[in-house]
């Protein structure tokens, strides 16, 4: 599909999710935060849900967690915009509280479409929350975070939540290992210029 009907189609499912009431997210939100990024990206990132910054501006991962993913993205040789970032559930919960089951469920069929249209090669979790719901619900992020797991045609990783590592820099060290391998990974899959990964 070309970038142009991708972008179409994103744009057709946004305005269907700016008007969702299914969970009740919708009375405490300020913004629907859908996602943002490369419409054709080969790879996609995805957060649990949106934090204050991200409601008041509608989009993901603009804060402090976003700017330290911005930073591990550069140490592969990507921008922002070179790839896609979304989240689980598209409205904050109220006070950051974790997303309730039914919230995810109510909300995971804009997510499962937005892959469906972008259709990348690497999906990358950000934290446990994520993984849960993607990978498989019993996933332990300390244990797993860095395996590879294949789910039809994607490759699908899971790395720490950018906020644990501003919690606990002990993790820096092995999300920068997990960030190499998504690199290397890329790379192998003939993926955006992710050969410029180097010792950092
Ligand atoms: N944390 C998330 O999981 N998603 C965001 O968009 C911002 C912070």
């Amino acid at each position: 599909m070309s970038a142009g009907k991708k972008t179409e189609l994103l744009e057709e499912l946004k305005a269907h999710c700016v008007n969702c009431r299914a969970c009740g997210l919708e009375s405490t939100r300020t913004n629907v935060v859908f996602g943002k990024g490369d419409p054709d990206s080969d790879i996609m990132f995805i957060g649990e849900a949106p934090g204050e910054k991200e409601d008041l501006s509608g989009l993901p991962f603009v804060g402090a967690a976003g700017k330290l993913l911005d930073k591990y993205l550069g140490f592969i040789g990507l921008e922002t915009d070179d790839v896609y970032i979304a989240n689980v559930i598209k409205c904050r919960p109220p006070k950051n509280r974790d997303p309730l089951p039914e919230e995810e469920e109510k909300c995971i069929d804009f997510l499962r479409r937005q892959v469906a249209i972008i259709d990348p090669k690497i999906i990358v979790c950000l934290g446990r929350i994520a993984a849960a719901k993607i990978i498989k619900s019993d996933f332990r992020i300390t244990a797993e975070h860095g395996k590879w797991f294949k789910k039809g045609n994607y490759y699908i990783t899971a790395v720490y939540h950018p906020a644990a590592l501003l919690r606990d820099p002990r993790k820096k060290e092995d999300m920068l290992l997990d960030f190499k391998k998504i690199g290397e990974m890329l790379a192998s899959l003939g993926g955006a210029d992710a050969s410029e990964a180097e010792d950092k």
